[in-house]
């Protein structure tokens, strides 16, 4: 009897909080679709500003027009060209002499 009542009572917690949290969901998701928030085919058209040109000197599209760097070869920031010894795989890393 004891087990029976709790469950009865968990099943009526359980229930009326899940019923309130599917229906904040279903609002946020409606939210999401007004402001095109996915990152498919209808973000695209809000590309309008450029940050990054091409670089001069890696020839990627990562110099920074105010800023005048490079992110990806640190072009306008040091002499050096921007690497990371993070951005190989360690067997490759060992393989080249
Ligand atoms: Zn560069």
């Amino acid at each position: 009897m004891i087990y029976i009542h709790g469950l009865l009572i968990s099943y009526c917690c359980e229930a009326l909080p899940s019923l309130t949290r599917e229906r904040g969901q279903d609002a946020r998701q409606q939210e999401e679709r007004n402001n095109m928030a996915g990152m498919g085919s209808p973000s695209m058209g809000k590309r309008q500003k450029k940050t990054h040109i091409l670089c001069r000197r890696c020839g990627s599209r990562s110099y920074h027009i105010r800023d005048s760097i490079c992110s990806a070869c640190g072009f306008g920031k040091s002499k050096r060209i921007k690497k990371y010894a993070w951005q190989n795989k360690t067997g490759l890393r060992t393989a080249r002499k």
